[in-house]
This record gives C-alpha cells, structure tokens and sequence, in this order.
C-alpha cells in the first residue's frame, strides 16, 4: 500500500503508525476552559498507548505569530507541538469564522449565524497554516486524526501540501441538515474540503444521514456500498462513532474521601431535592429556556416550593463574542427574577454560578442531585448527560432529564426526553423525575449504564483508529487524479 516501512516504528515485524492528533487547542486546556474533557481524555489515552504527535493552538495570541511551532513539549511517548495564532487569525479564523458562523449553523441557531467572506478565507488561511507546520512534522505512515468544527478545511490543505496519509476527522458537534448547512454562504467548499479526509466520524446517526444527504442531493455525489460516499472527485468513509465516558471512573470519584468530605458539605448547604445542570455558558445549551422552565415548574407544581434548589453550573466561554456576552446578561436577569418572585426568608430556589469547577467537585455534586437537567437546544454529544447518569449510585439512582436534541439521547433513550423549548414539558418533566419511584429509577438507570458501559470512550478511539488504520487504504484520490511523487 505504498507505506514507508523503514520511517514507521517497529513492533516485531510490523510496521506501527504513529498517531498525530490535530486539534484546535491542546491539552492541558487553561484552567477555566473546561470545553474538551472528553476529547483531551480520550486522545490521550489513544497517544501515549500508540505514540506520536498531538497539534495545536497554544492559546496564544501573539503579534506576527506566522505558523511556527513553539518548542516542542514532551510527555512519555507524546510529543507537544503548538503555535501561536496573530491578532487578525484569531479573529477571522477563531472568533469570526468558526465560532460566530459555523458554530451557531452547526447548532441549528441560524439566527446567530454571522458569515464574512473574508473570515472565511482566514479560516481556510489558519486551516493551510496547521497543515504547513505539520507537513514538516509527519511521517509518510503517520495516520493524521482531526478533530472538530474548527478544520473542516485541513485535510484539503494537507493535500496540497502532498500529503497522502490516512487523515481522519471526527466532528464533537452535530452536522445539520442540509437546508440549515446551506445557510453558511460557503456550504460548498466546507463539503468539498470534507471530501479530503480518508474517514468522517460522526455522534449519531442523524448528523451522518444529514451529511450523506448533502452529499447526494446537493453535491451530485453518490452513497456507495460500505458506508461510503463520493463527490468532488473524492471517496469518504463516512461513519458514527458516539463518544462516551469512562462509567467506572466517574463513579470512583464521587467516592474517594476528599470528594466524600466535599460532598458531605455540599449537603448540608443544600436541600433534599437538588436538580442540576452543568453547562458552558453557550447559546446552543438552551440555558434560557431552562431558566424559563424551572420558573414554570415552580408556578404550576407549588407542593415543591421550600424543599426543590435548582443549581445551574455556567462557566463564561467564547466571552468576547457578542452574543455570548448577551446570553450572560440575560441569565443573570432571569435568575434575579425567578428568585425575586419565588424565594422565602428561608428558601432560595435557584442558584447559579457563573464559574467552572473541577472534576473532583463535579461529579460528588452530580451523585448528589436528584435531576439531572440537561436541554440543550442541540448539542453533538453532551458529555455531561453522560457524566451525571455514570455517577448515580445503582441502588438508589436520581433521575435524567435529557433533550431530545442532544447527540446523547440516540444512547441514553431511558433518560426522560424533553423538547427543549416546551417549558410545561420540562416542568412535568421534573415533578414526574422528583417524584418517581426508585424501582422505575433503577430500571431506567441501569438501561442508560449498560449502554455507556458498551460505548464507553475506549470503544470510541478504538473503533476510530481502527478504521483509520486497518479499513482504509492510504489514499482515495479517484483514478486519474495524480498521486503526488513524494510517498511514492
Ligand atoms: N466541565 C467541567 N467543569 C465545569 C463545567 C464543565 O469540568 O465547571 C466539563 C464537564 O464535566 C464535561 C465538559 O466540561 O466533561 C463539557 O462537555 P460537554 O460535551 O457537556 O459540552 P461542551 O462544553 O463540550 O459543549
């Protein structure tokens, strides 16, 4: 298959890829950022059993900053390389871009969608400058795995640097439907830089279909046998590969004894009948309509008035995007009126804290709570759903209320389902989750841990790597498009 035996490690006789993982940030993330659990957890383990490369923004914003790396870091079979981003990519390719165009289209919230041509070409600008500083790091027999929204374009640019590794990208957020992707002037050159990658990991089925669908009703290209695709000249691999959590290890940590003694005075602050949600302070959550909902449900169910706090975790993100400084106005609004109108001398139902906190805090907290509430409008995975149902006590488990549009509920269908937007749903929602028995708790538990225990976030880098590594051959330029001469 044209692989370089002599560049790759050695295992016996069997040539070993290395892994190089390209993602937006690297891990360690700066503390107060807790976006990438799952991805820094998961990629990790993947590296240090295989070996190789992790790529990245270093976070930093640096004047002149041109693509190259800083010093490399090392940790035991890992190697750190990052680069610095200047002003103006940070703000066409970071702030503009992805995170005030594709981000909010990829959410379904159209309505939040600003495009910019230019900021688009800043985008494919930082997209090509990743792919320059890593073309000078990889190996012929490297597999390249991308991760996420913000380089749909890499693989494109790795090409045309003559790269002809397997390059595979796994998208955390939802792929929508065609007519909302359509939305985003440059739908087309998003696809067609896609097409690129030698495999396209996605949550759930649905952001699959709605790929596979764009391709074949509005890029003229086919679905071919083995969950393949083509268009632009290109064949993809197109598969779902729901991340997960590691279920036995949450469960250690809400039981350790300093998280056992920080739980014990979480307790006693708080009353018996505690609804949680953990979030990034992020549109695509659906904290407002939460907000309105928990003010709904303490309207029309009033025997739960002094014995019910609801506490909403909203650590600030992205706070130099408007509508993000917006969305933290209004919050703060809502939270002062629902407790302005329903609080006592000795009761105050709402507490929210706008900051993040750190694991061994969380998941004694998500043990500890009745509800779990999680509604995000839409929502790629929403590890947090996973979170809260791995760290509930089998005997005596609480209750998970999930929307119907977070990728998490295609797995977790024993949670209670709400749409997002029907505030009296989410409010019967919760006095049915508060009420209910535990044996219907039990059982609904234990359906949602079989599944995570099945598709836990093991099984979702092996089967992604496996698939790199083993189902695909290097390349799938279609016949007739060069192979550059360089891995020949
Ligand atoms: N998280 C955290 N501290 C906080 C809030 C969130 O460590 O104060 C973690 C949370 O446990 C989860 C991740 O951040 O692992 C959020 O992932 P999710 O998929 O729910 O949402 P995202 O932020 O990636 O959109």
């Amino acid at each position: 298959m044209g692989r370089s035996g002599a560049a790759g490690d050695r295992m016996g006789n069997v040539a070993v890829s290395r892994l190089v993982v390209v993602s937006n940030r690297v891990a360690p993330i700066t503390e107060g950022e807790p976006t990438t659990g799952g991805l820094a957890a998961g990629v990790m383990d993947a590296l240090k059993e295989k070996g190789g490369i992790w790529f990245g923004w270093s976070g930093e914003v640096s004047a002149g900053a041109e693509s190259l790396p800083n010093p490399e870091r090392t940790v035991g079979a890992i190697t750190l390389y990052t680069v610095d981003l200047s002003r103006r990519d940070y703000d066409e390719f970071y702030r503009g871009f992805a995170n005030g165009a594709l981000w909010p289209a990829l959410h379904y919230q159209i309505g939040l969608s600003r495009f910019d041509w230019t900021e688009f070409a800043g985008y494919r600008r930082v997209n090509t400058l990743f792919a320059q500083s890593l073309a000078k790091l990889v190996r012929d027999d490297d597999m390249i795995w991308a991760h996420d929204y913000h380089l749909l374009c890499l693989a494109e640019a790795l090409r045309a640097e003559g790269k002809t590794n397997r390059i595979g990208l796994f998208l955390h957020t939802p792929f929508p439907a065609p007519q909302v992707l359509m939305t985003v002037p440059a739908h087309e050159e998003l696809v067609r830089a896609m097409c690129h990658y030698d495999l396209l990991g996605f949550q759930t089925e649905t952001d699959r279909t709605a790929f596979a669908d764009y391709i074949v009703r509005w890029a003229g290209g086919d679905a071919l046998e083995g969950r393949r695709l083509r268009a632009f000249g290109r064949t993809v691999h197109a598969e779902v590969y729901p991340i997960g959590v590691h279920v036995e290890e949450i469960r250690a940590q809400t039981e350790t004894p300093t998280n056992r003694r920080t739980a014990t005075r979480m307790r006693a602050s708080l009353l018996d009948n505690l609804i949680l949600s953990v979030d990034r302070l992020d549109y695509s959550k659906g904290l407002r309509q939460r907000f309105g909902s928990f003010g709904r449900f303490l309207q029309d169910y009033p025997t739960w008035h002094g014995n019910v706090t609801f506490m909403q975790i909203a650590p600030p993100s992205r706070a130099d995007i408007q509508t993000y400084r917006e969305i933290r106005r209004e919050l703060e609004a809502e939270a002062g009126r629902i407790n302005g109108r329903f609080a006592e001398v000795d009761w105050v139902p709402l507490r929210y804290l706008n900051k993040s906190f750190p694991r061994n805090v969380l998941m004694p907290l998500y043990a500890e709570a009745q509800i779990g509430l999680v509604t995000p409008l839409r929502d790629g995975m929403n590890l947090v759903a996973k979170e809260y149902a791995a760290a509930q006590d089998p005997e005596d488990p609480g209750v998970l209320v999930l929307s119907q549009f977070a990728g998490a509920a295609s797995e977790l269908d024993a949670a209670l389902l709400v749409n997002p937007y029907d505030e009296a749903g989410i409010a019967a929602a919760l006095d049915r989750g508060l009420a209910m028995p535990r044996e219907e708790r039990c059982e609904r538990h234990a359906a949602m841990l079989a599944v995570m225990r099945r598709n836990n976030l093991d099984t979702w880098r092996d089967r992604f790597v496996a698939d790199l590594t083993e189902r695909l051959s290097p390349s799938h330029a279609e016949p007739g498009l060069a192979t550059p001469a360089s891995t020949r």
